[in-house]
Protein backbone atom coordinates (compact mmCIF):
# COMPACT_ATOMS: atom_id res chain seq x y z
CA UNK A 1 0.00 0.00 0.00
CA UNK A 2 1.22 3.42 -1.14
CA UNK A 3 2.17 5.32 2.19
CA UNK A 4 0.34 8.45 2.50
CA UNK A 5 1.62 11.74 4.33
CA UNK A 6 0.12 14.44 6.04
CA UNK A 7 1.83 17.17 4.27
CA UNK A 8 1.25 20.74 4.03
CA UNK A 9 0.34 21.80 7.95
CA UNK A 10 3.03 23.81 9.85
CA UNK A 11 5.01 21.99 12.95
CA UNK A 12 3.46 24.34 15.35
CA UNK A 13 0.33 23.59 14.05
CA UNK A 14 0.29 19.90 13.83
CA UNK A 15 1.64 20.12 17.21
CA UNK A 16 -1.22 22.04 18.55
CA UNK A 17 -4.30 20.00 16.46
CA UNK A 18 -2.18 16.63 17.37
CA UNK A 19 -2.51 17.64 21.31
CA UNK A 20 -6.12 18.98 21.34
CA UNK A 21 -8.14 17.11 18.45
CA UNK A 22 -9.59 14.80 21.45
CA UNK A 23 -10.39 18.40 23.32
CA UNK A 24 -11.68 19.92 20.02
CA UNK A 25 -13.92 17.22 19.92
CA UNK A 26 -15.26 16.30 22.91
CA UNK A 27 -15.65 19.88 24.43
CA UNK A 28 -15.84 23.60 23.66
CA UNK A 29 -13.14 25.26 25.82
CA UNK A 30 -10.92 24.99 22.43
CA UNK A 31 -13.46 26.72 20.22
CA UNK A 32 -11.96 30.03 20.27
CA UNK A 33 -8.79 29.35 19.20
CA UNK A 34 -9.29 27.24 16.05
CA UNK A 35 -9.33 29.70 13.89
CA UNK A 36 -6.08 32.17 15.08
CA UNK A 37 -4.28 28.89 14.96
CA UNK A 38 -4.74 28.26 11.30
CA UNK A 39 -4.52 31.93 10.55
CA UNK A 40 -1.43 32.06 12.05
CA UNK A 41 -0.56 29.16 9.68
CA UNK A 42 -1.73 31.48 6.99
CA UNK A 43 -3.45 28.43 5.27
CA UNK A 44 -6.68 30.40 4.85
CA UNK A 45 -4.09 32.64 1.92
CA UNK A 46 -3.78 29.02 -0.16
CA UNK A 47 -5.14 29.19 -3.49
CA UNK A 48 -6.00 33.48 -3.27
CA UNK A 49 -4.63 36.01 -5.19
CA UNK A 50 -0.87 37.83 -4.16
CA UNK A 51 -2.88 40.83 -5.18
CA UNK A 52 -5.65 39.59 -3.07
CA UNK A 53 -3.16 39.08 0.00
CA UNK A 54 -3.31 35.35 -0.97
CA UNK A 55 -0.50 33.47 -1.16
CA UNK A 56 -1.25 32.42 -5.09
CA UNK A 57 -1.83 28.63 -5.88
CA UNK A 58 -5.14 26.58 -6.63
CA UNK A 59 -8.28 25.85 -5.22
CA UNK A 60 -6.61 21.78 -5.47
CA UNK A 61 -4.14 23.49 -3.45
CA UNK A 62 -6.21 24.43 -0.72
CA UNK A 63 -8.13 21.12 -0.85
CA UNK A 64 -4.65 19.37 -0.16
CA UNK A 65 -4.78 21.79 2.65
CA UNK A 66 -8.09 21.04 4.55
CA UNK A 67 -7.19 17.49 3.90
CA UNK A 68 -4.09 17.89 5.91
CA UNK A 69 -5.71 19.28 8.52
CA UNK A 70 -8.57 16.72 8.69
CA UNK A 71 -6.05 14.25 8.87
CA UNK A 72 -5.41 15.57 12.91
CA UNK A 73 -8.93 16.55 13.55
CA UNK A 74 -12.24 17.01 10.91
CA UNK A 75 -14.12 19.88 13.55
CA UNK A 76 -10.57 21.84 13.31
CA UNK A 77 -11.11 21.34 9.24
CA UNK A 78 -14.68 22.00 9.19
CA UNK A 79 -13.85 25.11 10.87
CA UNK A 80 -11.04 25.88 8.03
CA UNK A 81 -13.58 24.83 5.29
CA UNK A 82 -16.32 27.17 6.41
CA UNK A 83 -13.76 30.14 6.26
CA UNK A 84 -12.14 29.16 3.13
CA UNK A 85 -15.09 28.94 1.26
CA UNK A 86 -16.54 32.29 2.81
CA UNK A 87 -13.07 33.56 1.48
CA UNK A 88 -14.10 31.73 -1.76
CA UNK A 89 -17.62 33.93 -1.92
CA UNK A 90 -16.15 36.89 -1.08
CA UNK A 91 -13.54 36.33 -3.65
CA UNK A 92 -15.94 35.92 -6.73
CA UNK A 93 -18.32 38.42 -5.68
CA UNK A 94 -19.16 41.27 -7.57
CA UNK A 95 -19.36 43.63 -4.31
CA UNK A 96 -15.56 45.24 -4.28
CA UNK A 97 -16.34 47.33 -1.21
CA UNK A 98 -17.19 44.00 0.70
CA UNK A 99 -14.25 42.69 -0.41
CA UNK A 100 -11.58 44.88 0.41
CA UNK A 101 -12.96 45.74 4.22
CA UNK A 102 -13.43 41.95 4.66
CA UNK A 103 -10.92 40.43 3.37
CA UNK A 104 -7.51 40.72 4.95
CA UNK A 105 -9.08 40.39 8.71
CA UNK A 106 -11.09 36.82 7.09
CA UNK A 107 -7.26 35.83 5.62
CA UNK A 108 -5.54 36.48 9.16
CA UNK A 109 -8.32 34.40 10.62
CA UNK A 110 -9.48 37.56 12.90
CA UNK A 111 -13.16 37.27 11.50
CA UNK A 112 -14.57 34.25 11.30
CA UNK A 113 -16.83 33.59 7.58
CA UNK A 114 -19.48 31.46 8.13
CA UNK A 115 -21.56 29.53 5.83
CA UNK A 116 -24.96 29.05 6.13
CA UNK A 117 -26.01 27.53 2.30
CA UNK A 118 -27.41 23.93 3.16
CA UNK A 119 -30.48 25.54 2.84
CA UNK A 120 -29.84 27.63 -0.52
CA UNK A 121 -27.98 24.61 -1.89
CA UNK A 122 -31.42 22.39 -0.91
CA UNK A 123 -33.39 25.26 -2.41
CA UNK A 124 -31.37 24.70 -5.58
CA UNK A 125 -32.43 20.95 -5.53
CA UNK A 126 -36.20 21.46 -4.75
CA UNK A 127 -35.79 19.76 -1.30
CA UNK A 128 -37.16 22.56 0.82
CA UNK A 129 -38.06 26.70 0.42
CA UNK A 130 -35.73 29.45 1.30
CA UNK A 131 -36.11 30.09 5.17
CA UNK A 132 -34.97 33.64 5.56
CA UNK A 133 -36.85 36.74 3.73
CA UNK A 134 -36.05 40.22 2.09
CA UNK A 135 -38.22 43.17 2.60
CA UNK A 136 -37.22 46.02 0.73
CA UNK A 137 -37.10 49.06 3.31
CA UNK A 138 -39.02 51.49 1.51
CA UNK A 139 -37.10 55.00 1.25
CA UNK A 140 -36.90 56.50 -2.19
CA UNK A 141 -34.06 59.25 -0.94
CA UNK A 142 -31.60 56.34 0.89
CA UNK A 143 -29.80 53.74 -0.94
CA UNK A 144 -31.85 50.10 -1.01
CA UNK A 145 -32.17 48.61 2.13
CA UNK A 146 -33.58 45.32 2.95
CA UNK A 147 -35.24 43.86 6.41
CA UNK A 148 -33.68 40.33 7.05
CA UNK A 149 -36.00 38.21 9.06
CA UNK A 150 -35.80 34.22 9.54
CA UNK A 151 -33.65 31.52 10.89
CA UNK A 152 -30.98 28.71 9.94
CA UNK A 153 -30.82 26.11 12.02
CA UNK A 154 -27.07 24.57 12.12
CA UNK A 155 -24.18 27.11 11.00
CA UNK A 156 -20.32 26.37 11.87
CA UNK A 157 -17.76 28.70 12.40
CA UNK A 158 -20.47 31.44 14.23
CA UNK A 159 -17.38 31.94 16.51
CA UNK A 160 -18.59 34.45 19.81
CA UNK A 161 -15.76 36.80 19.42
CA UNK A 162 -16.93 38.22 16.08
CA UNK A 163 -18.44 37.10 12.39
CA UNK A 164 -20.07 37.44 9.25
CA UNK A 165 -22.07 34.63 8.11
CA UNK A 166 -23.75 34.32 4.35
CA UNK A 167 -27.31 33.44 4.07
CA UNK A 168 -29.62 33.27 0.94
CA UNK A 169 -32.97 35.38 1.14
CA UNK A 170 -35.78 35.00 -0.91
CA UNK A 171 -37.82 38.49 -1.86
CA UNK A 172 -40.88 39.95 -1.30
CA UNK A 173 -40.69 41.94 -4.08
CA UNK A 174 -40.16 39.07 -6.81
CA UNK A 175 -36.69 39.72 -6.84
CA UNK A 176 -34.38 36.74 -7.44
CA UNK A 177 -33.29 35.26 -3.69
CA UNK A 178 -29.94 36.99 -3.16
CA UNK A 179 -26.92 36.41 -0.60
CA UNK A 180 -26.37 38.63 1.86
CA UNK A 181 -23.16 38.22 4.73
CA UNK A 182 -24.59 38.98 7.94
CA UNK A 183 -22.18 40.85 10.77
CA UNK A 184 -22.82 39.54 13.89
CA UNK A 185 -23.40 42.90 15.51
CA UNK A 186 -26.37 44.28 13.24
CA UNK A 187 -28.93 44.61 15.31
CA UNK A 188 -31.70 41.98 14.91
CA UNK A 189 -28.79 39.52 14.80
CA UNK A 190 -29.17 36.57 17.06
CA UNK A 191 -26.65 33.41 17.20
CA UNK A 192 -28.47 30.38 19.85
CA UNK A 193 -26.74 28.34 21.76
CA UNK A 194 -23.98 25.71 20.59
CA UNK A 195 -25.42 23.07 19.87
CA UNK A 196 -24.85 19.70 21.48
CA UNK A 197 -23.56 18.11 19.28
CA UNK A 198 -21.76 14.08 19.70
CA UNK A 199 -18.60 15.11 18.16
CA UNK A 200 -17.06 18.18 16.54
CA UNK A 201 -18.21 20.04 19.56
CA UNK A 202 -15.41 23.15 19.14
CA UNK A 203 -16.75 23.64 15.87
CA UNK A 204 -18.49 27.11 16.72
CA UNK A 205 -21.89 25.58 15.50
CA UNK A 206 -25.13 27.33 16.24
CA UNK A 207 -28.28 28.58 15.30
CA UNK A 208 -28.84 31.85 13.80
CA UNK A 209 -31.76 33.89 13.43
CA UNK A 210 -32.94 37.12 11.93
CA UNK A 211 -35.56 39.38 13.60
CA UNK A 212 -35.97 42.70 11.62
CA UNK A 213 -31.80 43.22 10.86
CA UNK A 214 -32.01 45.63 8.54
CA UNK A 215 -28.78 45.68 5.55
CA UNK A 216 -28.15 47.59 2.67
CA UNK A 217 -26.15 46.38 -0.73
CA UNK A 218 -22.86 46.92 0.77
CA UNK A 219 -22.94 43.80 2.68
CA UNK A 220 -25.03 41.42 -0.59
CA UNK A 221 -22.29 39.31 -1.71
CA UNK A 222 -24.24 38.12 -4.83
CA UNK A 223 -28.00 39.84 -6.18
CA UNK A 224 -28.98 36.23 -8.36
CA UNK A 225 -27.99 33.76 -6.23
CA UNK A 226 -29.33 30.42 -8.35
CA UNK A 227 -26.17 32.09 -10.66
CA UNK A 228 -23.65 32.56 -8.18
CA UNK A 229 -24.26 29.34 -6.03
CA UNK A 230 -23.91 27.16 -9.56
CA UNK A 231 -20.69 29.57 -9.78
CA UNK A 232 -19.22 28.36 -6.77
CA UNK A 233 -20.47 24.91 -6.13
CA UNK A 234 -17.34 23.45 -7.39
CA UNK A 235 -14.97 25.08 -5.07
CA UNK A 236 -17.65 24.56 -2.54
CA UNK A 237 -17.83 20.55 -2.48
CA UNK A 238 -14.28 20.25 -3.41
CA UNK A 239 -13.23 22.18 -0.37
CA UNK A 240 -15.62 19.93 1.18
CA UNK A 241 -14.31 17.08 -0.23
CA UNK A 242 -10.71 17.89 1.43
CA UNK A 243 -12.50 16.86 4.95
CA UNK A 244 -13.31 13.24 3.39
CA UNK A 245 -9.81 12.88 1.44
CA UNK A 246 -7.75 13.89 4.73
CA UNK A 247 -9.95 11.74 6.98
CA UNK A 248 -9.66 9.18 5.22
CA UNK A 249 -6.29 8.98 4.67
CA UNK A 250 -5.13 9.34 8.18
CA UNK A 251 -7.12 6.20 9.19
CA UNK A 252 -5.30 4.40 6.74
CA UNK A 253 -1.54 5.79 7.94
CA UNK A 254 -3.12 3.71 11.27
CA UNK A 255 -3.99 0.82 9.52
CA UNK A 256 0.18 0.96 7.68
CA UNK A 257 1.01 1.41 11.50
CA UNK A 258 -0.47 -1.71 13.07
CA UNK A 259 1.09 -4.88 14.16
CA UNK A 260 2.62 -6.99 11.19
CA UNK A 261 0.33 -9.81 12.17
CA UNK A 262 -2.80 -7.19 11.66
CA UNK A 263 -1.60 -5.42 8.46
CA UNK A 264 -1.48 -8.86 6.89
CA UNK A 265 -5.16 -9.66 7.59
CA UNK A 266 -6.36 -6.36 6.15
CA UNK A 267 -4.06 -5.53 3.20
CA UNK A 268 -6.25 -6.72 0.50
CA UNK A 269 -9.39 -4.20 1.98
CA UNK A 270 -6.25 -1.40 2.97
CA UNK A 271 -4.81 -1.56 -0.69
CA UNK A 272 -8.08 -1.06 -2.58
CA UNK A 273 -9.26 1.79 -0.24
CA UNK A 274 -5.91 3.39 -1.37
CA UNK A 275 -6.47 2.88 -4.62
CA UNK A 276 -9.50 4.15 -4.59
CA UNK A 277 -8.75 7.25 -2.37
CA UNK A 278 -6.05 8.15 -4.84
CA UNK A 279 -8.38 7.92 -7.91
CA UNK A 280 -11.13 9.50 -6.49
CA UNK A 281 -8.56 12.26 -5.32
CA UNK A 282 -7.30 12.68 -8.72
CA UNK A 283 -10.80 13.00 -10.97
CA UNK A 284 -11.74 15.96 -8.20
CA UNK A 285 -8.45 17.73 -8.71
CA UNK A 286 -8.82 17.15 -12.86
CA UNK A 287 -12.53 18.61 -12.36
CA UNK A 288 -11.40 21.21 -10.24
CA UNK A 289 -8.32 22.31 -12.41
CA UNK A 290 -10.35 22.29 -15.41
CA UNK A 291 -13.64 23.88 -14.42
CA UNK A 292 -15.33 20.91 -15.87
CA UNK A 293 -18.06 20.58 -12.81
CA UNK A 294 -19.42 23.63 -13.56
CA UNK A 295 -21.05 22.55 -16.18
CA UNK A 296 -20.97 19.00 -15.41
CA UNK A 297 -21.71 18.85 -11.58
CA UNK A 298 -22.58 15.54 -11.25
CA UNK A 299 -19.36 14.34 -12.15
CA UNK A 300 -18.59 15.70 -8.94
CA UNK A 301 -21.56 14.68 -7.20
CA UNK A 302 -20.01 11.34 -7.82
CA UNK A 303 -16.79 12.22 -6.62
CA UNK A 304 -18.05 13.33 -3.13
CA UNK A 305 -20.21 9.91 -2.61
CA UNK A 306 -17.23 7.91 -3.77
CA UNK A 307 -15.17 9.55 -1.18
CA UNK A 308 -17.90 9.17 1.75
CA UNK A 309 -17.95 5.67 1.09
CA UNK A 310 -14.49 5.42 1.25
CA UNK A 311 -14.09 7.44 4.66
CA UNK A 312 -16.54 5.34 5.54
CA UNK A 313 -14.71 1.60 4.70
CA UNK A 314 -11.20 3.06 6.19
CA UNK A 315 -12.37 4.37 9.66
CA UNK A 316 -14.22 0.66 10.00
CA UNK A 317 -11.17 -0.73 8.81
CA UNK A 318 -8.62 1.31 11.33
CA UNK A 319 -11.58 -0.03 13.99
CA UNK A 320 -10.56 -3.95 13.40
CA UNK A 321 -7.11 -2.85 12.97
CA UNK A 322 -6.83 -1.08 16.46
CA UNK A 323 -8.68 -3.56 18.44
CA UNK A 324 -9.27 -3.50 22.23
CA UNK A 325 -7.08 -0.39 22.52
CA UNK A 326 -9.27 1.78 20.42
CA UNK A 327 -11.96 1.63 22.48
CA UNK A 328 -10.14 3.30 24.86
CA UNK A 329 -10.16 7.42 25.35
CA UNK A 330 -7.40 9.41 23.90
CA UNK A 331 -5.78 6.23 22.69
CA UNK A 332 -4.50 7.38 19.00
CA UNK A 333 -7.89 8.63 17.67
CA UNK A 334 -9.85 5.75 16.29
CA UNK A 335 -13.20 6.06 18.40
CA UNK A 336 -13.03 10.09 17.59
CA UNK A 337 -12.03 9.57 13.49
CA UNK A 338 -15.86 7.07 14.11
CA UNK A 339 -17.24 10.07 15.38
CA UNK A 340 -15.92 12.34 12.55
CA UNK A 341 -16.53 10.20 9.66
CA UNK A 342 -20.61 10.21 10.90
CA UNK A 343 -20.34 13.75 9.85
CA UNK A 344 -19.16 13.12 6.42
CA UNK A 345 -22.79 11.85 4.76
CA UNK A 346 -24.89 14.03 6.49
CA UNK A 347 -23.18 17.16 6.03
CA UNK A 348 -25.06 19.45 2.66
CA UNK A 349 -25.22 18.14 -0.09
CA UNK A 350 -25.40 14.99 1.78
CA UNK A 351 -25.57 11.76 0.26
CA UNK A 352 -28.76 10.85 0.04
CA UNK A 353 -29.97 14.03 -1.42
CA UNK A 354 -27.03 13.34 -4.20
CA UNK A 355 -27.69 10.07 -4.53
CA UNK A 356 -31.56 11.18 -5.65
CA UNK A 357 -30.36 13.77 -7.71
CA UNK A 358 -27.66 11.26 -9.56
CA UNK A 359 -30.99 9.30 -9.67
CA UNK A 360 -33.30 12.05 -11.25
CA UNK A 361 -29.95 12.56 -13.82
CA UNK A 362 -29.83 9.79 -15.17
CA UNK A 363 -32.75 8.94 -17.64
CA UNK A 364 -32.12 12.56 -18.82
CA UNK A 365 -28.29 11.24 -19.90
CA UNK A 366 -29.52 8.03 -21.07
CA UNK A 367 -32.32 10.31 -23.34
C1 LIG B 1 -22.18 19.47 12.94
C2 LIG B 1 -22.97 20.11 11.85
C3 LIG B 1 -22.54 21.29 11.31
C4 LIG B 1 -23.26 21.91 10.28
N1 LIG B 1 -22.82 23.09 9.79
C5 LIG B 1 -23.50 23.70 8.80
C6 LIG B 1 -23.06 24.93 8.25
O1 LIG B 1 -22.01 25.48 8.59
N2 LIG B 1 -23.81 25.52 7.30
C7 LIG B 1 -24.97 24.96 6.87
O2 LIG B 1 -25.62 25.60 6.00
N3 LIG B 1 -25.41 23.78 7.33
C8 LIG B 1 -24.70 23.14 8.29
N4 LIG B 1 -25.14 21.94 8.77
C9 LIG B 1 -26.35 21.33 8.19
C10 LIG B 1 -25.97 20.19 7.25
O3 LIG B 1 -25.15 20.67 6.21
C11 LIG B 1 -27.20 19.54 6.66
O4 LIG B 1 -28.03 20.46 6.01
C12 LIG B 1 -28.06 18.93 7.64
O5 LIG B 1 -27.32 18.13 8.52
C13 LIG B 1 -29.05 18.05 6.86
O6 LIG B 1 -29.83 17.47 7.78
P1 LIG B 1 -31.32 17.84 7.96
O7 LIG B 1 -31.63 17.31 9.30
O8 LIG B 1 -31.63 19.24 7.71
O9 LIG B 1 -31.90 16.99 6.78
P2 LIG B 1 -33.42 16.71 6.43
O10 LIG B 1 -33.97 17.85 5.67
O11 LIG B 1 -34.16 16.26 7.66
O12 LIG B 1 -33.27 15.48 5.45
C14 LIG B 1 -32.72 14.23 5.84
C15 LIG B 1 -31.83 13.73 4.73
O13 LIG B 1 -32.58 13.51 3.53
C16 LIG B 1 -32.12 14.36 2.50
N5 LIG B 1 -33.32 14.84 1.82
C17 LIG B 1 -34.41 15.39 2.39
N6 LIG B 1 -35.33 15.66 1.46
C18 LIG B 1 -34.82 15.26 0.27
C19 LIG B 1 -35.29 15.28 -1.08
N7 LIG B 1 -36.46 15.77 -1.41
N8 LIG B 1 -34.48 14.81 -2.06
C20 LIG B 1 -33.26 14.33 -1.76
N9 LIG B 1 -32.78 14.25 -0.50
C21 LIG B 1 -33.53 14.73 0.50
C22 LIG B 1 -31.32 15.47 3.18
O14 LIG B 1 -30.31 16.02 2.35
C23 LIG B 1 -30.74 14.72 4.36
O15 LIG B 1 -29.64 13.96 3.96
C24 LIG B 1 -24.44 21.30 9.78
C25 LIG B 1 -24.86 20.06 10.32
C26 LIG B 1 -24.14 19.47 11.33
C27 LIG B 1 -24.61 18.14 11.85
Amino acid sequence: MKPFSLLTVAPELAAWLDANAEAIDAGQELAPAILPQIGRADLFRIGVPADAGGLDGTTVDAIEAIASVAGYSLAAAFVFWGQRTFIEYVLQSQNEALRARSLPTLLRGALAGATGLSNAMKYLSDIEPLQMKATPIDDANAPPRWTLNGSLPWITNLRREGFLAAAAFDHSDGAPPSIFAIPHDAPGVIRGDDLDLIALRSSNTAALTLDGAALDASWQIAANAPAFLACVRPAFLGLQCGMSIGLARRALIAVAGSSAATRAAVADEATQLARDLDALTERLFDGIQHGTFVHAPARLFEVRIGLAAVVDAAVRLEVLAAGGRGYLRGQGGAARRTREAAFVPIVTPSIVQLKNQLAQHRPTQAA
